[in-house]
């Protein structure tokens, strides 16, 4: 799999947005300093991190390495301000949270067939699948929610 973004193990929330906003992203929870330089450099990915140390060994490296802030909000605006991520969320292009897959549109009866729960198969039109997780997503509560997080960073952005 090729990666936009690596992202270091204390930014777990911004990996998982970054993955729903489609940038594929590997997220490095476990791994050691040396092996995530290894992974972002062969996969010439951008290292996001929180770590100065880290981010100064990349640069070394010849690695594009951006300092990510602490606060989500102020991380995810970075990145647009910088021109790698637009702060819209397209669903066609979105990828699983958990593992980076890129999610699969269902239409109900399909979703039926995969045991997708019944109340959203009732209720949405569009239901997202990951294949490798077998773990169903839809535009529920949750994903208003987000749309909401989003709109308040783009407000912030003028
Ligand atoms: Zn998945």
């Amino acid at each position: 799999m090729t990666y936009t973004f690596i992202v270091d193990g204390m930014l777990g929330k911004l990996a998982k947005w970054l993955r729903i906003l489609g940038y594929s992203t590997y997220y490095a929870k476990n791994e050691a300093d040396n092996d995530l330089l290894k992974i972002a450099s062969l996969s010439k990915a951008v290292l996001l991190t929180r770590d100065r140390h880290l981010k100064n060994r990349a640069e070394g490296m010849g690695i594009n390495s951006i300092y990510m802030p602490e606060d989500l909000a102020a991380s995810l605006l970075k990145l647009n301000r910088l021109g790698y991520i637009r702060l819209e969320i397209n669903l066609r292009k979105s990828r699983c949270p958990l593992c980076n897959t890129k999610l699969e549109h269902l239409d109900p009866s399909r979703a039926e067939k995969l045991n997708a729960p019944h109340y959203v198969v009732e209720r949405y039109s569009v239901i997202l699948y990951c294949p490798r997780c077998g773990k169903f997503y839809w535009p529920g509560s949750h994903y208003i929610k987000m749309l909401a997080f989003l709109q308040r960073i783009n407000e912030h952005n003028i």
